[in-house]
């Protein structure tokens, strides 16, 4: 077991850094880490243990998704360039299995796009049941460069807002939890990220000679974000706004933003709609008592593995807000008596079914009829 992790989130980032009525973006300092009294060596530290966390309640929203049930998660991350977006994929989708993790990435709009309504690609790409979707840009660029650049007259983007939060909407009544992160940069900072990869060959490919068309609409941007946040940060599908001049920052945000939705989805592991005493019954006529006498003495270590990979066995349970240590005592304990359990449940059957084969070495025989007795 690990140490537990410093957690130095002042109060819940969802609080803080959610664009609420009367939000202002011009305040915002995007130089800032709102919520978090640390710097970055310890915004790390939480990282690496989150990041030990999110790979098993992602497997249970899996798990979950192959068993019938309809949740999923919609992050969507929209940011002006160099905003860090792409850091986000590596630094928070990196810790969880790719299997789950569906990514898509919104440009300008191919053809066959571009022929079809604005939602129509983004409704394609929606994350299958037990899925989390990241959305590299979104439908919000339909009100962002759309808007800037009057790609479409305001009388057909003015409407779009509202269509937005319907979409949204439907989406959340169908079990998808859309969380919206806006990445903010502030112009220096952008500055200096570009001029950067202009000075290194290797970031080259990064730069868009757009980059600088779209930077010279620098408060035209800033006017149409604030128009998404005052229109579309709704109570089913609000927008968190993450300063991001530190690039640490955001990823700390969107990681615990995530480990704290995903937690209070109580995830579990789905039940099996059949019995497992019948099956391992099943199972152990077709096995040579010689492997059935492998797999007893394989039971424990096998569970006892399980156990202690179980985030309710583990000291990072105690990490998550809203439980507190005497209460993740509690959870761990039951959770841990009922893995010994089933650790016993599976050894008693075993031993059961080996007594009564014919080819077990004398000594086991002896040795399961006396422990059977006593
Ligand atoms: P990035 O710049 O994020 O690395 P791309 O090179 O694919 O990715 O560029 C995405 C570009 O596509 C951005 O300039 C963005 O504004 C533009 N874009 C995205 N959606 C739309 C849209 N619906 N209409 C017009 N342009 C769009």
């Amino acid at each position: 077991m690990g140490k537990k992790p410093k957690n130095l989130w002042l109060a819940d980032p969802r609080e803080v850094l959610r664009a609420s009525e009367g939000f202002d973006l011009a305040t915002v300092d995007r130089n800032s880490s709102p919520g978090w009294d640390g710097g970055k060596k310890e915004a790390k530290a939480l990282m690496k243990s989150r990041a030990a966390l999110l790979p098993e309640l992602q497997e249970r929203l899996f798990a979950e998704g192959r068993t019938g049930g309809k949740r999923s998660v919609l992050c969507i991350i929209q940011g002006l360039d160099t905003a860090g977006k792409g850091g986000i994929v590596r630094h928070v989708m990196g810790a969880v299995d790719p299997q789950g993790v569906a990514l898509s990435s919104f440009g300008v709009p191919t053809e066959e796009e571009a022929k079809h309504h604005y939602l129509w690609r983004i409704r394609k790409a929606l994350p299958p049941a037990g899925s989390i979707g990241v959305f590299d840009r979104s439908h919000y660029e339909d009100v962002l460069v759309v808007r800037v650049n009057d790609l479409v007259p305001e009388e057909k983007w003015s409407k779009r807002y509202d269509e937005i939060n319907k979409f949204e909407e439907d989406l959340v009544k169908d079990g998808t939890t859309v969380l919206k992160f806006a990445m903010m940069v502030s112009h220096e900072e952008q500055g200096l990220r570009l001029m950067e990869r202009l000075d290194r060959s290797d970031k080259h490919w990064k730069y868009n000679t757009g980059d600088l068309t779209t930077r010279a609409k620098w408060q035209e941007y800033q006017t149409a974000y604030q128009a998404v946040f005052e229109k579309t940060s709704t109570d089913h599908a609000p927008w968190y706004v993450l300063p991001a001049d530190h690039k640490w920052f955001p990823r700390l945000a969107i990681t615990e933003i995530l480990t704290r939705t995903l937690s209070e989805m109580d995830l579990n592991w789905p039940k099996p709609r059949w019995s497992v005493e019948t099956q391992r019954r099943k199972l152990a006529e077709s096995m040579s008592t010689e492997s059935l006498i492998t797999s007893l003495e394989e039971t424990h270590d096998n569970v006892e593995s399980a156990m202690a990979d179980s985030i309710e066995v583990r000291h990072e349970v105690a990490a998550i807000p809203g439980i507190d240590d005497a209460q993740a005592a509690e959870v761990a304990a039951a959770r841990k008596e009922a893995w010994l359990e089933e650790i016993d449940a599976a050894v008693a059957q075993k031993e059961t079914i080996l007594r009564d084969r014919a080819d077990l070495p004398k000594k086991l025989k002896k040795k399961l009829k006396k422990k059977a007795k006593g």
